[in-house]
């Protein structure tokens, strides 16, 4: 409950102090009839003091309600409607363009000024025609203007950067209800979802047919047999192995996918810790040892004994099977592979091997899903395409990256970055 003060005004005052001498007067004149008109005076007097304290007292409530100091401590923030409108306008990220009958523009935000680019640098007053030569654009205002509202319509530029848009255009209603006065687009910049979307359609696409070529094969072999293969016993064997074969390509296939996603998905937490590389690369190579041996392949620890790393075990062991096992299957016969390591402001892995090299034009793409030099020798090899992806995004998780240089004819090497503990 809020403090009130009553406060006269001069004119009660004044009221007062003939009220005073009315009293004294009462008192002090002889004639009883002069007594009567004072002591009606005194009444008149009373009723006009009570009047204008009651008239006082209403006062600073009414004040109360209109008071602007008042409001903003009890009521609801209230801002200038057009200040509200211009930040919220400027503040977008979606296009906004507004164009009145005569198809010009009345009204326009940062972010359709970034979209049209216009010259003159202005928005304001140009025609929709020299904004824009898209008649997608224009067909929709027009639409507009005529009373039709336009969602859904996909605009694409294609300047330095290619930007796809989807356009909705509705009519602004005259104020008399005589048809559209004007109409307002926004633009919604949906670039990088379809991007997105692009490199879903591509790897499921990848995917399908990863999955078809084996599982064709087996299908194929599965029915050979039913027709009488199986009686020869020379043939079932070899048929069985390829169905194997095959069966484990897609096993290793679907690990793969499941893996990458995990990764890029962030649903694989590191610990990190020192590690002991030499030992740690010891451990890959002994898992590696029978593969080396069968293709003719030496593998050469080089990393220093006392070399410490700081990554999470398990990941830097994947991501190293992954390149000792590409520079066994890619190598030449009795070719090598040798595993060092680097110390500067980052720490580095090096597996170099001593293979027929990958040509410069696929390095760039090395590290993308199913990217691969040679297709058909990578699935004589059982490999998916995924091996250096995976590789790519483990050390990406790690904060580091991988590398690789190549020479025909001599040999590739392969480099994880890994930043130096601290
Ligand atoms: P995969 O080995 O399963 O085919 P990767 O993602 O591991 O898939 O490798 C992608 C491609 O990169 C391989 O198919 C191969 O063409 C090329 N590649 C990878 N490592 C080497 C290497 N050490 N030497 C030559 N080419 C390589």
């Amino acid at each position: 409950m809020p403090n009130r003060q009553i406060v006269l005004p001069a004119s009660a005052l004044v009221l007062l102090a003939v009220f005073a001498v009315l009293i004294a007067a009462i008192l002090l004149v002889p004639s009883f009839t002069a007594r009567v008109i004072f002591a009606a005076l005194v009444l008149i007097g009373v009723a006009v003091l009570i009047r204008t304290a009651l008239l006082v007292r209403i006062a600073p409530n009414e004040h109360h309600i209109d008071s602007k100091a008042d409001r903003n401590e009890s009521g609801p923030e209230t801002f200038e409607l057009s200040k509200l409108l211009e930040a919220t306008m400027s503040g977008m990220r979606e296009g906004l363009l507004v164009v009145n009958r005569d198809m010009r523009v009345v009204a326009s935000n940062n972010a359709a000024y970034r979209l049209f680019n216009p010259t003159p640098r202005r928005l304001e007053s140009q025609r929709l025609t020299e904004l824009t030569r898209n008649p997608a654009i224009y067909s929709a205002f027009l639409d507009a203007l005529k009373g039709i509202e336009r969602t859904g319509v996909k605009v694409e530029t294609h300047g330095p950067e290619r930007l796809v848009f989807d356009l909705r255009v509705v009519p602004l209603a005259s104020t008399n209800g005589a048809g559209a006065e004007g109409a307002l687009g926004v633009f919604f910049d949906i670039t990088r979802i379809e991007r997105l979307e692009s490199v879903r359609q591509e790897f499921l696409s990848n995917v399908s047919h990863e999955l078809r070529t084996p599982l064709t094969a087996i299908l194929a072999f599965v029915e050979t047999l039913e027709t009488g293969a199986m009686e020869d016993q020379e043939s079932n064997h070899r048929f069985l192995s390829i169905i194997r074969k095959n069966a484990s390509r897609m096993h290793g296939l679907i690990d793969d996918i499941l893996e990458l996603t995990a990764i890029e998905g962030g649903n694989v937490q590191l610990r990190s810790a020192p590690i002991e590389l030499h030992a740690l690369v010891n451990e890959v190579v002994s898992s590696l040892a029978t593969k080396a041996f069968s293709n003719g392949i030496v593998i050469t620890n080089d990393v220093a004994p006392e070399a410490v790393v700081h990554a999470d075990a398990r990941r830097l062991e994947q991501m190293l099977t992954n390149l000792i096992e590409n520079g066994i299957k890619f190598n030449r016969e009795k070719g090598q592979v040798t595993i060092r390591s680097e110390s500067g402001t980052r720490d580095k892995i090096l597996v170099e091997d001593t293979g027929e090299g990958i040509p410069a034009q696929h390095l760039a793409r090395l590290f993308e899903r199913f990217y691969r030099v040679d297709r058909a020798r990578s699935r004589e090899m059982g490999g998916t395409g995924l091996g250096l992806a995976i590789v790519k995004h483990l050390a990406l998780l790690h904060g580091g990256e991988v590398t690789v240089t190549s020479e025909l004819g001599k040999g590739s090497t392969f480099v994880i970055h890994l930043p130096r503990a601290g």
